[in-house]
């Protein structure tokens, strides 16, 4: 299993820090353009790690390396653009956004998280186009491949909808990054293992594995308050990770195991709270499966 820390320090020869950043972008699933709530699991900062306020790229890219600073002494930056829906907007307005945000030298990728309903043409081309200039990841939020789950997430489109995205971003000679979460409610341990053989067929180019959080202000928050409902133990957690590993093609890389609890908004499960507890439990679980990594 290949980590995208170890493939980045393999292709760069040093270590290489994204820089979170926005792009200004809604999201239709929360504009009223599909729907008002967003995805059910959604915080308002837009399913991001971190939520970086819209301001002129050169000052958000200033701020992204200050909040880093005390983290890292990386010197390569990937342009991260996660929060939201960052091919929502006019694409003449966001192409232009983005080449300046991967214009320095110091910027080795651009990363955009986006939804499969947000790639058509004009999109596609800008995304190519940019591609021309340096590497450009696309990183789709699937989270399930069963339509039942995601219309109960209110995800709001069908899996042939990303079937058919992830195909025109390869085709199309983009990266592709695949989000899945693990956990939702209503899926057994044999669902989530599907959704990962669904995804390993289609051969994307990394994905991110994660935890269900739920989050206070969501929701899924607030279905859980109101009836709660079980969520995975971190050994299932560890284990459902071991066996992704063995089911997932040997040249997709793996960006994710587990995802940062936002700590205030966490209401359920408590164990994603110690990330070091997390990433020690699964490495003990992908040795016991052979697992080469980390
Ligand atoms: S598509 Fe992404 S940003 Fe939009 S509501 Fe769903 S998780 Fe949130």
């Amino acid at each position: 299993m290949r980590m995208l820390s170890q493939v980045l320090q393999a292709q760069y020869g040093e270590k290489v820090y994204k820089l979170s950043l926005s792009s200004g972008c809604s999201c239709p699933n929360r504009d009223g353009t599909l729907g008002y709530g967003g995805c059910t699991f959604c915080s308002e900062g837009g399913s991001g790690d971190f939520a970086a306020p819209f301001a002129p790229i050169e000052t958000q890219l200033a701020a992204a390396k200050q909040r880093i600073a005390r983290k890292t002494d990386a010197k390569k930056f990937i342009a991260y653009f996660q929060s939201y829906t960052n091919t929502y907007g006019d694409p003449a307005r966001l192409e232009a956004l983005y080449r300046e945000a991967i214009a320095p030298e110091e910027i080795v990728a651009l990363s955009v998280g986006t939804r499969p309903d947000c790639l058509g043409a004009p999109v596609m081309q800008m995304l190519e186009r940019l591609n021309q200039v340096k590497p450009v990841w696309v990183e789709l939020g699937l989270q399930t491949a069963h339509d039942e789950t995601a219309r109960q997430l209110r995800r709001g489109y069908p899996l042939s909808v990303f079937d058919d995205a992830c195909r025109r971003l390869q085709a199309a000679g983009l990266t592709v990054i695949v989000h899945i979460i693990f956990g939702l409610p209503g899926e057994t341990h044999e669902m989530m293992l599907d959704t990962v053989r669904h995804v390993a067929g289609l051969q994307p180019d990394g994905v991110k594995l994660q935890m269900l959080h739920v989050l206070r202000g969501t929701a899924l928050g607030l279905q859980y308050e109101q009836t709660p409902f079980p969520l995975l133990e971190l050994e299932e957690y560890a284990a459902l990770i071991a066996e992704s590993a063995a089911i997932l093609p040997p040249q997709t890389v793996v960006h994710r195991l587990t995802g940062d609890a936002p700590g205030p908004l966490l209401i359920a499960p408590e164990w994603t709270r110690n990330k070091k507890r997390v990433l020690n439990t699964i490495r003990r679980a992908l040795r016991r499966a052979g697992v080469e990594n980390l």
